[in-house]
């Protein structure tokens, strides 16, 4: 049964009529109740990630899922509370605080097209120069990891992201687990190929193991399907917190960052995703993925068990059924 309550709000009251109020609550409500328990009944659910030591110990009958409109509702249903590895979804965010770092600088080093490859794939590098394809792929998000290093310890840049993160969700509880951030440095040759391959095109500012001790950390914070959604509103809401009206991003870079979670953000299937969601997503090998529903919503989903590309086989299925219950797509008149 999905709870539902108003969304936390940091410092100030939320100014009244700032958002309309969501005329489909009711409607978004029952929709999550549904689609949860048909996902709790499926057993198809996708083999959980093995390549981290650590992840492959989730339990695969885990499935959560939340929204946060942006009239601030916070609607879950099923393991919603439960944390889990949200590893690449973590990109998002480090884009975000890269890009507020260097702006536009940043596209200098990284590019904006979807790969079209695995999302580790070092074929590619090769061709490019050492230019990763988008900031979603490994190699990218090790460069953006490389720029938030600027001037700091990697503990700093560590502690920024964390805390950025914590700020958007509004909520100091979320951690790094340092057992899956372990467990990957242990079993990561394939990144520290990556960074060590960008290194010799002078992609790389620092020394791999920092970028790539940033990267580990930030892949392996730990948050709820409720966190995550809360994480992500400034996303469904022009770059501002609907909860506070504050900024976080222009409304410009709000939709950038949107677009690259289209055309990028499910790895080698986020042409698929787009075709059968309609919006943009984020997805990480735990599991999870965040997806906006512009000027409407913020929704988090986990079901740990991948299909083919990596992605949540069950939390993609849940989020086509919950966009064509909602009739929610970027393309929808
Ligand atoms: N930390 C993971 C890796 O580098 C991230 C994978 C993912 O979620 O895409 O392999």
């Amino acid at each position: 049964m999905p709870e539902l309550e108003q969304a936390p709000q940091r410092g100030q009251a939320p100014q009244l009529g700032q958002a309309p109020q969501l005329e489909q609550a009711p409607q978004l409500e029952q929709a999550l109740r549904e689609v949860a328990a048909e996902m709790a009944e499926r057993a198809d659910r996708g083999d959980v990630a093995s390549y981290i030591p650590q992840l492959s110990k989730i339990d695969p009958k885990k499935f959560g899922i939340a929204a946060v409109t942006n009239d601030g509702r916070v609607l879950t249903a099923g393991d919603a509370d439960e944390a889990f590895s949200i590893q690449s979804i973590s990109k998002v965010f480090t884009l975000t605080l890269a890009l507020g770092n260097v702006g536009d600088a940043l596209w200098q080093r990284v590019g904006r097209e979807p790969s079209g490859n695995p999302f580790n794939s070092i074929v590619q590098l090769e061709h490019e120069n050492g230019i990763p394809r988008n900031p979603f792929i490994n190699a990218g998000a090790i460069v953006v990891s490389d720029i938030l290093l600027a001037g700091h310890q990697p503990r700093e840049a560590i502690g920024e992201i964390l805390r950025f993160i914590q700020f958007l969700a509004d909520d100091d509880t979320i951690i790094i687990d340092r057992e899956v951030a372990a467990s990957e440095r242990a079993t990561g040759f394939r990144n520290f190929a990556l960074a060590n391959y960008m290194k010799s095109f002078g992609n790389l500012n620092h020394a791999p193991e920092l970028a790539l001790g940033v990267y580990f950390h930030h892949c392996a914070i730990a948050m709820s399907c409720r966190q995550l959604a809360l994480a992500g509103r400034f996303l469904a809401n022009g770059g501002n917190n609907p909860a506070t009206g504050h900024s976080v991003v222009s409304a410009e870079r709000a939709r950038r960052i949107g677009a690259m979670m289209l055309t990028c953000g499910h790895y080698d299937g986020s042409g698929d995703f787009a075709f059968r969601v309609g919006i943009p997503g984020k997805s990480g090998v735990g599991g999870g993925i965040l997806g906006i529903v512009p000027g409407v919503a913020s929704l988090a989903v986990w079901s740990p068990g991948l299909n083919a590309n990596g992605n949540s086989r069950l939390g993609s299925i849940a989020l086509e059924k919950l966009a064509k219950m909602m009739n929610w797509s970027i393309f929808a008149p």
